[in-house]
This record gives structure tokens, sequence and C-alpha cells, in this order.
């Protein structure tokens, strides 16, 4: 049997009378831009992550994209975003105009390193871009702080992957000026084709983003501003709409795997006291955070005795596909050393993040792993750590 990363059929062919319905109701309704099937959803997310709007879009980049825009960050502003994310964060930044100035990030949440990003603040920051890495809130009173302090810097949290999650009680994406969120596949709430989401409190923000959602035109063919074109489309909103109501399930299933992974590989040497060939060390949820865990990330730790080239890591990520278990590297390549970002990152180094990259290694978490899967997991780290004492 294998265990892949992740097996959306399960989980969306457990609603297929349901879903099949939402598209052919959509498909008679004639109508396939924006209207109120996209209006209800957006109504539905808004109330989910405790925002006063909700705006939907055509991915998760567009969303952090559109929220960049929207606060009118361009040319000669700097924003302030961790290294260690998926491309999407810094590439709206650089796409705007603007430049992506990349902070370190912490070692046990993988978020934004706080203190890093406040000794990258020069007079020309305009925003900070926390991400949730992993489904865990970065450390949002001090990104709110360190905001404020500085004549208010904008803040955008990219939630792509953190829908349903909360900081101290609070929707991830409704702290911030912007929250953004993803419905890739892959997501908690994982949609059928490209699609994401902002939410925002500010009216004001809420209005200037729906203008540039459609080429910056309140009346068609009459341009205020140069928008684009980020709609969602009303098929997606239908079929997202019947996996929602399900969405706390969803990652209830992944908090279930993940207390199980946690039981079962804690005995494993970490990295205290210094493992003698490997370590794994488990990711943790902070006790004021509700963790949807769209991942579940080791770090793969390096000891004094390991004596192969190879990276301990890539070693594991071999062993396991080799037993038929689906792994990934989220992400094998900080912002700061990608070709793209050779110019405005120079030779800056960011240890945590370089440490992380080199490090980590996501496992499967998807809520509809079976007992005998999650066990195969385990006894696979288990097998390929004994092998490695
Ligand atoms: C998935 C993701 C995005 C981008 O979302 P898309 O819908 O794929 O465009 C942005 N940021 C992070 C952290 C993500 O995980």
């Amino acid at each position: 049997m294998k265990v892949p990363l992740l097996d959306l059929n399960s989980q969306n062919l457990a609603l297929a009378g349901e879903l099949e319905s939402a598209f052919t109701r959509v498909l008679r309704s004639g109508r396939f831009i924006l209207g109120p099937e996209v209006e209800k959803f957006e109504r539905d997310v808004a109330d989910l992550v405790g925002a006063r709007h909700a705006i939907g879009v055509s991915s998760g980049t567009d969303a952090i994209l559109l929220a960049l825009m929207a606060l009118g960050i361009g040319p000669g502003d700097e924003v302030i975003c961790p290294s260690f994310t998926f491309f999407a964060t810094a590439g709206c930044i650089a796409r705007v105009g603007a430049t992506p100035v990349f902070a370190d990030s912490c070692p046990v949440s993988f978020n934004l390193d706080v203190e890093d990003a406040a000794r990258k603040i020069t007079p020309r920051t305009r925003a900070i871009v926390p991400v949730h890495l992993f489904g865990q809130t970065a450390e949002m009173d001090r990104v709110m702080e360190l905001a404020t302090a500085h004549h208010k810097l904008a803040v955008i949290e990219d939630a792509a992957q953190a829908l349903g999650a909360q900081y101290r009680g609070r929707g991830a994406g409704s702290i911030g000026d912007f929250g953004t969120f993803s419905f890739y596949p892959s997501k908690n709430l994982g949609g059928f084709g490209d699609a994401g989401l902002l939410v925002t409190s500010n009216d004001a923000l809420a209005a200037e983003a729906r203008l540039l959602r459609g080429h910056g035109a309140e009346h068609k063919y009459f341009h205020k501003k140069v928008g684009g074109n980020f709609r969602i489309d009303p098929m997606q909103t239908a079929l997202l709409g019947v996996k929602l109501p399900h969405l706390a399930e969803y990652s209830d299933g992944r908090r279930r795997n993940a207390v199980f992974y946690t039981s079962q590989l804690a005995q494993i040497p970490g990295e205290c006291p210094c493992p003698k060939k490997v370590g794994i060390v488990l990711p943790s949820a902070y006790p004021h955070n509700h963790h949807i865990w769209n991942q579940y990330t080791l770090r793969v730790i390096r000891g004094e005795q390991w004596n192969r080239t190879e990276n301990p890591r890539d070693a594991l990520q071999k062993f396991l596909t080799a037993r038929e278990i689906g792994t990934e590297i989220y992400y094998p390549r900080p912002m700061h050393m990608q070709e793209c970002f050779a110019s405005v990152a120079g030779a800056a180094r960011l240890p945590m993040a370089e440490t992380l990259a080199a490090e980590c290694l996501s496992i499967p978490i998807f809520p509809d792993l079976t007992h005998e899967q999650l066990e195969m997991v385990v006894t696979a780290i288990r097998d390929f750590v004994a092998q490695n004492a």
C-alpha cells in the first residue's frame, strides 16, 4: 500500500452528489462571472475568518498582489517578508515594483522572526507580510506592535495555508489590514483549480480591492484606476461552498494525524542533546495558536557523526520514497537565495532560513489517511533513525 503526500479523491468523491448538483445549478443559471454565488461564498468566508469583507479572487497569489495594489504599494517602497516561504509572498512584492526585504525565521514555528524584521525597517518600509506557514499563525501581536511603532506600516497576512487557524482566538487573516487565502487543491479548503480570496475589515480598502479586481472600473468601460482581472468564478465558489461546511472537520482530521505522529515519534532524539548521526525535530503548536496543520513538517538534523556526503534530510526523503511514502520539501531554497532576487538580496545571510531549507521535510497529513498508512509512515521514520543510530 502506498502513502501519497495528498489524495484528494477520498475527500471530494465523498461529496460527489452535492458537487454535481452545485455544478448543475451554476450551469443552468447561465451566469459565469461574479454574482450571487460568489457573494454568498464571500460572506460565508468573511464570517468564518471574522472579517467585515471578503473578496474572492483568481488565486492566492493574486490575493497578495491585489492587497499590495489596494494599499498603493509600488516603486520606491520596501516590504518586509520572511525568506523561508512560498515564492508568491515575495514575487508579488516585486511585481508591484516594490522591493522585497527578507527577514529570517523562527526555528520552532517556521514563521517570521519579528526581531529580525524589526532590524530591517528603514524609512522606505511600507508594509510587513507575515506568513502563517504550514497552518500556524505568525506572532501577530508582535507583528502588529512593530507595525504600529513605525508610523503604521501596513500588514498583509499571507494566510494561504491557514484558513480557519486562529491566533489568541482571532481568525488568521483578520488581524492585519488584509488577510489573503488560497484554495489551491493542496490547501485545507482545496478547490477545483486555482482560486483565492482576501479579507479586510477596512471599508475603504475593501472598496479599493473590489475596484481593482475588475480592471479598476466602477462602471463597465469607465476606469478610475488601472487594475486587473482577478475575479473568482461562480462555478468555483459553488463547488467550494459545498466543501466549506466540512473545513473544520478536515482540519480536525489533520490535527488528529499530527497528534498521532507526535505521540509516536516523540522518543526519537531531536536537536538537544546533539544527535549522534541524525535527529528528528517534530513540529509544535504554540498553546495560544489554533494550528490547522496544512503540513506536518519535520526538521532532520545532521549529527556530528553523520558520515555521508548526502544531506540527511534528502536521505530520509529517499528512504521514504523507496517505501512509496510521499513527501515534499517546502521549501528547498529561501527567497534571498533565488536567482530572480539576486539583485535585491545581494550577499545577505539568513542563517535560520538557510537551515530550514536544508532540514525541512513534510510528510503526509491529509485527513483521510488511514491508521495503517499513519503506522507505515511512523515505522519508516523509526527504521531510518535506527539504521543511522
Ligand atoms: C499556496 C500559497 C500561495 C499562493 O497561492 P496560489 O493559490 O497557489 O496562487 C501564497 N503563499 C503561500 C504561503 C502559499 O502556501
